[in-house]
């Protein structure tokens, strides 16, 4: 099941321009069952380092939310739309950016959900609103989910590992100050860029970012569970332990499926 992928993810960070130029450098293979997972759990979880895992073992795309307003985020003023930059306010405060707007944005970039390699969706649906628009996207589309697997993870815990994460401002890649150290200071092991402190990482946002999770986010287990497709995994351990868990049901699912 090794597929190990590179993919720059363009045409979901950047979207496709009005003549849908915008290419990734490496497009995933076309798969007769791909992957399609939604990664559910609360932030700090580890819901982004398994997505980026579970890439390069299943080849799908990883497709985060969180990164496409990141990367808005980035560029300059002018260029962003004022949709975009209220996203950017609401963000920065911990909170859900409104679901007409995340829509949208999925919305433009519907080619990466409908992409016959398959997709990790992680922070993306994070309402019920937001999980009813996929859902009806990929019935009109014919195409189904393999899974939703929902990490879970004490509040504790979770606080602990937020408030030590680090992310590569040009990779994405994340570390932890103490269980997964990049080797050089400050630096990503992965490409060399500056890693930083996420301002919604630090704690008055996480503790909005909770609440948020609480009310919003969390229903969203009992619908994918009605539907059959929840795949609870427990979060502790390292990322590496938290794969083969992940995995090992996956194995399972698949040679079910097969
Ligand atoms: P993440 O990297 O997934 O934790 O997302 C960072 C922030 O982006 C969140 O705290 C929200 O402000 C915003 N965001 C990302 N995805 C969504 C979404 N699906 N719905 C609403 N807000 C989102």
């Amino acid at each position: 099941m090794d597929a190990s992928i590179e993919n720059d993810r363009a045409a979901w960070l950047e979207g496709s321009s009005a003549d849908g130029s915008v290419k990734c450098s490496v497009v995933p293979p076309e798969r007769k069952n791909p992957w399609r997972l939604i990664l559910l759990g609360a932030p700090g979880v580890g819901k982004g380092t398994q997505a980026e895992l579970l890439t390069e073992r299943l080849g799908a795309c990883h497709l985060s939310t969180g990164d496409v307003f990141r990367a808005a985020g980035k560029r300059r003023d002018c260029d962003q739309s004022p949709a975009m930059k209220a996203a950017m306010q609401y963000m920065r405060r911990g909170e859900l950016v409104p679901d007409s707007t995340v829509w949208e944005m999925v919305r433009e970039r519907s080619g990466c959900i409908l992409h016959c390699g398959g997709f990790i969706l992680d922070g993306f649906p994070r309402t019920l609103a937001q999980a009813e628009s996929l859902k009806a996207l990929m019935e009109k589309e014919k195409i189904s989910l393999s899974a939703v697997v929902n990490y879970e993870l004490p509040v504790d815990e979770i606080v602990r590992r937020l408030s030590g994460r680090r992310t590569c401002e040009n990779c994405k890649s994340v570390f932890h100050v103490t269980e997964r150290p990049s080797k050089g200071k400050g630096i990503c092991d992965r490409c060399g860029g500056r890693l930083y402190h996420r301002e919604d990482d630090r704690p008055e946002a996480i503790t909005v970012r909770l609440e948020a999770y609480e009310r919003s986010t969390a229903p969203l287990i009992q619908f994918y569970k009605n539907l059959g497709l929840l795949m609870p995994i427990v979060a502790k351990g390292s990322p590496d332990e938290i794969l083969a868990r992940t995995m090992e049901k996956m194995d399972k699912l698949a040679a079910g499926a097969a």
